[in-house]
Formats: C-alpha cells, structure tokens, sequence
C-alpha cells in the first residue's frame, strides 16, 4: 500500500487566533503516519505557533512553509532563508502559480530557491503547471497543479493528472507526485487511487479543519 501525502496551504489565511481551533478540531481525525503525510503550509507567522501546538497535542501533523528566499541569510531585507526556516519546519513549497504570476518567479529563480531549500536539509514541494515545466535538480517532490483548476471547483481528470504524474516520473527522478486544484473531501480518492499520483495539495478546502480532516479520513 502507497504511502499518501497530503499537504494543506493556508496561502494568506489564518490569524493566530484562528490556529488553536484549527488543531483542536483536526485532533479529531487519526490517521497512520505510517501511510499518511499531512503536512500544513501555514504563513509564516503562525509557524512558532503550529509548532508548538503540534508538539503539545501530538497531532501527527509537519510543518511546511509556502515560500523561501533565493538568498542565504544576510542583507535581504523582507526574506525569510532556508536556514531560518529549518528551526520550524521540514517542507516548504516552491513555484507556487500563484508566485509565479504575482511575484515573476523565474525558472532561476525557482532553482535557487530549491539549492536553498536542499542546503539547509529542507524538502521542496516543487509545483508545475503542466508536464513541460522546468524541474530543478535535486527535487524529489512534485505538485502538479494546472492553474484552470486553483479554486475554481473544476479539478483536473484523475486520469488526465495520472498521466501528467506518470511522464514526470518517466522525465525526472522524483519519487513523489502530488496533484493540486479543487481538491475536495468528496474527490480527494478519485485522484489518491491513481497509479501514478501519490497524494495531493489543497488549498480552499484546507482552511475548514472539518473540511480538511474529511480529506484526510478519505484520502
Ligand atoms: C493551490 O492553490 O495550491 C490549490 C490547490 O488551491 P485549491 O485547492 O483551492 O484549488
């Protein structure tokens, strides 16, 4: 039986205030650490917070960030480095569409913050559009995640993802693809029970811990 990931990204939701109620309810929900990863992405404020939530609770919930600096630590006003982020957490996502189109992240850019990432003992969740996107070196994690199906309620074909999943991992060496877009409680093991696809990154539905707990339960 595949081991399935799924990884939630609050994106630029959740105050601190919201945090408490979020892991309390997802106390609710057990899973396997032995065949589920769940690993939440939360901003970058509430990482201190997770953390030491997830240690009192013992929820077997890791920690990701959703971005890091192409820089090492030193003079870069407003980044947070790998380094940095290594006290918190273990992930962190890298190629978001949503950096893409709204900060002009580059292909090199992309890959200098993989090389941070990997240097500083993290593990990138690397996100692609489609099956032509460039993947740095070193990535062992993929999320393949087409920009039609972010929040818009129409995900992808389970079959057309499998296939985009299967020729990435014919391509490149990766040992994990993910599939990302309206994921859902109600979908979430249509795409799971693919071949190929080996968990999956949700957004909207991830910020209801009800919602997110029934992915978990069902994927
Ligand atoms: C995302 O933005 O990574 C994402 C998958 O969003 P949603 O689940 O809301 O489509």
């Amino acid at each position: 039986m595949k081991k399935v990931t799924i990884v939630a990204n609050w994106k630029s939701n959740v105050s601190l205030h919201e945090v408490d109620a979020w892991t309390k309810q997802m106390e609710n929900c057990k899973w396997h650490v032995d065949q589920k990863e769940v690993i939440v992405c939360s901003p970058f404020t509430l990482l201190q917070s997770l953390k030491s939530l997830i240690s009192d609770t013992q929820l077997g919930l890791k920690l990701g960030a959703q971005d890091v600096s192409p820089f090492p630590k030193g003079a870069y006003t407003g980044e947070v480095a790998a380094i940095q982020l290594k006290e918190f957490v273990q992930y962190v996502i890298v190629g978001h569409s949503e950096r893409r189109k709204y900060f002009y992240e580059d292909d090199q850019m992309l890959a200098n913050k993989v090389d941070m990432a990997l240097e500083a003992g993290l593990l990138p969740i690397f996100c692609v559009q489609d099956v032509h996107a460039i993947i740095p070196k070193g990535v062992r994690i993929v999320a393949y995640e087409p920009v039609f199906a972010i929040g818009t309620g129409e995900p992808d074909s389970p079959e057309n993802a499998d296939d985009v999943a299967r020729e990435i991992k014919e391509t490149v060496n990766v040992a994990t693809v993910l599939y990302g877009g309206s994921v859902s409680s109600e979908n979430v093991r249509t795409f799971t029970s693919m071949e190929n696809i080996d968990g999956v990154l949700v957004g909207s539905a991830s910020l209801d811990p009800v919602s997110f707990s029934s992915i978990v339960t069902n994927a």
